[in-house]
């Protein structure tokens, strides 16, 4: 039986070079994958998964609006397709992942999704909300804070470098960067 895994992390803990991994050893093996990739996510250009360690797949975009389980069937239908995989799955909807789910379950097409579990504010993505509710298998990619341990936290920073406590969960084109911390250093940077 197919299942639905959720990979999740905070930044920059390898998720896109896990998805690459993982779709290339289908593909070696002669197995078709489809690639997915939500239109907010620009970083690399449109339509590709890039990895910051250099390697890079194309990928079909996808929009809010969606609907994934005809697509994929779609897709299923003009080539046989072996696995799903899709990144930045933190951006998902509660139906997106739902659709998925249908596909594991009804076309036995094993789907793993990649994502951050929560935002700059500490707080679930929807599409994390969902993935940690209904995935089969959750799978935490870890990395590490500044002191060491172990990253479960994502801080933005402004272009001074100070730690923002406010605003929407999405940030578009500004000139914030992004760093995963500890739980600890998280409380001193933005509840604190
Ligand atoms: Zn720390």
């Amino acid at each position: 039986m197919a299942q639905l895994y959720f990979y999740y992390s905070a930044m920059n803990a390898g998720k896109s070079t896990s998805l690459l991994q993982s779709s290339y050893n289908y593909r070696e093996r002669g197995m078709h994958t489809l690639v997915l990739t939500p239109a907010i996510d620009d970083r690399f250009g449109m339509g590709k998964v890039a990895s910051r360690i250099g390697i890079q797949c194309e990928a079909t975009i996808f929009s809010a609006a969606d609907d994934l389980a005809e697509r994929i069937a779609a897709e299923h239908e003009r080539e046989f397709l072996h696995c799903v995989l899709v990144d930045e799955s933190q951006f998902l909807s509660k139906d997106q992942v739902k659709q998925l789910a249908y596909v594991v379950d009804c076309l036995d097409i094993p789907v793993l999704c990649y994502g951050l579990r929560t935002d700059f504010q500490g707080e679930l993505f929807s599409g994390s909300q969902y993935l940690l509710a209904w995935a089969d298998k959750l799978v935490e990619l870890k990395t590490i804070c500044f002191c060491g341990r172990k990253a479960n936290m994502v801080v933005r920073r402004d272009s001074q470098g100070n730690a923002i406590k406010e605003g929407a969960q999405v940030a578009i084109g500004g000139n914030e960067s992004y760093e995963s911390v500890c739980r600890k250093h998280f409380r001193e940077l933005v509840w604190e």
